[in-house]
């Protein structure tokens, strides 16, 4: 009889945490277990792109330690430790805490287990050096390198990369930022969109490099050289990379819960292996795997009422992501990938660009709003089709 073991949660971050808040709205009993390889602060992840220019220190971007979320979420929270293998037949996790071992029942469980970023392939003494930074031990270690330094080369123009161009510029760095594509936000915005942003961070000292890769960081007096494959050499003191992340799913994958791009999950977030559920950056949600807050916010509610009895689809809403490029905003609605259709400009100056993707039928497919324009984010928003209905 599992139904007296508790519910348990691997991860602490915006899925794990909000998913037991949401929890403890509905049900103050049934025993809840969370669990972390890391030291389960919660944070609001969002920020770390933006903490250099607001002087926020690591320490200060800790709303709640692990102990404080622990009591007001009446749940037991294991933190430094790692699920290492899942029983689904006998419903028992391994976890892992530096050298020991331990087995922990569920009745029911649930993998928040996050995303990581790619790493970076280039050749060089230095190709380790660059630093991905997607949670608050790797930006306490970002934090400590980068003091007393002046320069910081960012690999990858994509979203996290320009808010860390965006936020690095503003605090006193020289900023170079390279990315294979003619422009930054290739992947997101239509080019005059991008540009738009390129000219306002150009402006306040960011050097674009595009169109280019790094092929190599190597060591030097004073410093790191990277040599770029259209021939220019840089030398910075430390190295950013940014290039994408990848759902957690060696985890699922190793005890036979089906993954493709992330972990399998229908609608009710349930995964192929039953009792089991994932959420959050790890989760492909009939084939959604969307690395961002809103989803999971909606994904929380939804799970909490299943777990508790009230089996519930999670639907989604149109969900604009909004850049944190504070020197010049953007907020995003991109149609799925392989989408037919084109971009139309309904405004296109130097304070502003307003953009819309259409279909052969003229259906607003998307939306891409930069600078001055992003006011026009929640009418066109209304407008542009939900996600998932
Ligand atoms: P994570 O926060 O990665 O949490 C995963 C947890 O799982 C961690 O606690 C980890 O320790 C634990 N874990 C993993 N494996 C194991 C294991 N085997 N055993 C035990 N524990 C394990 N999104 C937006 O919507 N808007 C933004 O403006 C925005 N800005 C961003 C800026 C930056 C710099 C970054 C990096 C991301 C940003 N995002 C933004 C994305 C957003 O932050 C993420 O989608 C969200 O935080 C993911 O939360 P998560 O809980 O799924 O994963």
């Amino acid at each position: 009889d599992h139904t007296r073991d508790p519910v348990v949660i691997v991860g602490t971050g915006l899925a794990g945490y909000h998913l037991a808040k949401e929890l403890r709205k509905l049900d103050q009993r049934t025993p809840l277990v969370i669990i972390s390889a890391d030291n389960g602060d919660s944070y609001h992840k969002p920020q770390l792109s933006m903490a250099f220019h607001k002087v926020r220190t690591p320490e200060q971007l800790v709303s709640n330690s692990a102990r404080e979320m622990a009591l007001s979420l009446r749940a037991q929270i294991l933190t430094f430790t790692q699920v290492t293998a899942i029983d689904s037949a006998s419903r028992c996790l391994t976890l892992k805490a530096g050298l020991q071992s331990q087995r922990l029942h569920y009745d029911k469980l649930v993998l928040a287990l996050g995303a990581e970023p790619v790493e970076v392939a280039v050749g060089g003494d230095a190709a380790g050096c660059a630093f991905r930074i997607n949670d608050l031990q790797d930006f306490q270690r970002f934090y400590t390198a980068a003091a007393g330094t002046k320069s910081v080369l960012v690999i990858g123009g994509g979203l996290i990369g320009c808010e860390y161009a965006n936020d690095l510029i503003q605090s006193g760095f020289q900023v170079h930022v390279i990315d294979p594509q003619t422009h930054a936000l290739g992947s997101l915005l239509p080019d005059n969109a991008s540009r738009l942003v390129e000219k306002s961070l150009s402006e306040a000292g960011v050097q674009f490099h595009l169109g280019t890769t790094v092929i190599s960081l190597d060591y030097c007096s004073g410093g790191i050289q990277a040599v770029l494959d259209n021939g220019t050499q840089l030398q910075v003191d430390r190295v950013i990379s940014a290039i994408g992340v990848r759902p957690r799913i060696t985890l699922a994958q190793t005890n036979g819960i089906p993954v493709n791009r992330g972990i399998v999950t229908d609608r009710y977030l349930a995964t192929g292996s039953e009792h089991i559920y994932a959420l959050g950056d790890c989760a492909e949600v009939d084939g959604h795997n969307l690395c961002y807050v809103a989803p999971l916010l909606a994904g929380a509610r939804a799970l909490a009422l299943t777990l508790t009895g009230t089996p519930t689809q999670v639907t989604y809403d149109n969900m604009p992501v909004s850049i944190k490029t504070t020197l010049c905003p953007v907020t995003v609605s991109a149609p799925p990938p392989g989408t037919e259709g084109q971009w139309q400009y309904d405004r296109d100056d130097d304070k502003g660009v307003a953009a819309r993707f259409t279909d052969g039928d003229r259906q607003l497919l998307g939306f891409a709003l930069v600078g001055d324009a992003c006011s026009q984010s929640a009418e066109l928003s209304e407008q542009a089709p939900p996600i998932m209905q």
